[in-house]
């Protein structure tokens, strides 16, 4: 093999080359054919080469591939605004197109600044965040995140406007005699001392994941917990943003994540099973109360980016979405998520190093410990999660593995999110080759 100029994300290995897909299944020029059961990164929520969707971009892409939008808007970007917000769920009334989840979550945090300088409250300038979570890796989003490792190199150039408390993660967080309405109690203490540290009138927003993602590994919160943050923002004039770039559109069995949280956000970030991976696009939902008062006061968005709103991204999303629908896969994203969950336990549920199984819908991970009793994480230079991954590859199986599951360095976790379209033999096939590679990497490090 001729030498990648490919600056990879290791530099020291080429990865195979991936040549086709279909369905739940990648193909890899080496022959090796891959179950893919995290979409990549929870990405691809429809799977590979749907054929609607491979259509739907020929078809605009036949007809109009890219138009500036500060001269043109285009058919599929209303129709999409159209279907998303047109009969505004929870008061998101407005939609803004752009090409991932770290240009949403930037899109995001500028909106929520504008919005209290254009409202005669320019003080507004902290944002609250939490530890363990990850908002994207440009620098205004990394800033947000609270994932430690991903931060350090960067620390000195990140932004001071950002500060972070406990996250909602009642594996670790929750002490042992504390009943999870006291842990929710504590964390709303908390994240009320934080305002009064800063200075109430001087928070602009409040940034959190409704389901944790890679950083922690699928952590939903307790019960109340976005209620007890919704009612803080909400009574200190901030806004609540909401981080569903990977859980939501419908990963965890809602369209939203936070529909069942009984709140929602003033300002939304999705993307990855947004636009399932056929084109890069994200997008910001914001509430009709931030878009008029914009609309009333300097009139625009002070923001933009050149790919802004692209047709092709567009229509892959939009077809994606009505896919969504028209098969109505939210009811097989909550059915087979009983059964990924049922199967995970019955599995995983009694293994000596497998300390947590947590999720909702088809967003699934299992956490490793050395020990179980005491939740004390394996030590990091054995590179737990690393073995995972190779393992499973080596059985055919795509996850995604990450490490720095408790703090940020310690802690081992495995993240599933299979396609919406899984069946339930898959499901089954999944675990069966998901219980492989864990014991074969835990044998390879003497367990
Ligand atoms: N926010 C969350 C919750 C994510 O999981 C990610 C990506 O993993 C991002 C933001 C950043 O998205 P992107 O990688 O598309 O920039």
């Amino acid at each position: 093999m001729g030498t990648s100029r490919v600056m990879h994300r290791s530099l020291r290995q080429t990865p195979p080359k991936a040549i086709g897909g279909h369905g739940m299944w990648l193909f890899a020029e080496d022959g090796r054919k891959i179950l893919d059961a995290s979409g990549g990164a929870a990405v691809s929520c429809l799977g590979y080469q749907h054929p609607r969707v491979v259509e739907a971009i020929a078809k605009q892409a036949s007809k109009l591939a890219y138009a500036h939008t500060a001269f043109f808007t285009s058919e599929p970007a209303e129709a999409l605004a159209e279907k998303l917000v047109g009969h505004e769920p929870g008061g998101l009334a407005y939609v803004y197109f752009v090409s991932g989840g770290s240009e949403a979550v930037e899109a995001s945090i500028k909106l929520a600044r504008q919005y209290f300088v254009e409202i005669g409250q320019p003080q507004r300038r902290h944002f609250i965040a939490r530890r363990q979570s990850y908002h994207g890796n440009t620098l205004g989003a990394l800033s947000a995140g609270g994932n430690a490792w991903r931060r350090e190199p960067y620390a000195p150039l990140l932004s001071s406007a950002f500060s972070h408390v406990t996250p909602a993660f009642a594996y670790h967080e929750k002490r042992d005699q504390e009943t999870e309405a006291a842990f929710v109690a504590r964390l709303a203490a908390e994240l009320e001392a934080e305002f009064q540290r800063l200075g109430p009138d001087t928070v602009a927003g409040f940034i959190a994941e409704p389901v944790v993602g890679a950083t922690a590994g699928c952590v939903p919160a307790p019960e109340g917990y976005f209620k007890a943050v919704r009612e803080i923002c909400s009574r200190h004039g901030a806004l609540l943003i909401l981080d569903e770039v990977m859980c939501g559109m419908g990963r965890t069995g809602t369209l939203h994540a936070w529909e069942q949280e009984g709140i929602s956000p003033d300002i939304q970030a999705i993307a990855k099973g947004f636009g399932g991976g056929y084109q890069p696009i994200g997008a910001m939902l914001a509430s009709g109360r931030i878009t008029d008062a914009i609309r009333d006061g300097s009139g625009a968005f002070q923001h933009g980016h050149t790919y802004l709103g692209h047709p092709l991204a567009c229509a892959a999303a939009l077809e994606v979405q009505r896919i969504i629908d028209d098969e109505q896969l939210l009811d097989r994203v909550k059915e087979r998520g009983h059964q990924l969950e049922h199967r995970l336990t019955e599995r995983f549920g009694n293994h000596r190093h497998v300390g947590d199984i947590r999720g909702r819908g088809l967003f699934w991970a299992i956490e490793l410990v050395a020990d179980r009793s005491s939740r004390q994480p394996f030590d990091p230079a054995l590179k737990l999660n690393q073995k995972i991954k190779a393992a499973a590859f080596e059985g055919g199986l795509g996850c995604y593995p990450a490490g720095g599951t408790v703090d940020g360095r310690h802690g081992d976790h495995v993240l599933l999110a299979p396609p919406y379209i899984a069946t339930s033999e898959d499901i089954d096939e999944i675990v069966d080759r998901l219980g492989k590679a864990v014991d074969n990497a835990l044998k390879s490090i003497g367990h």
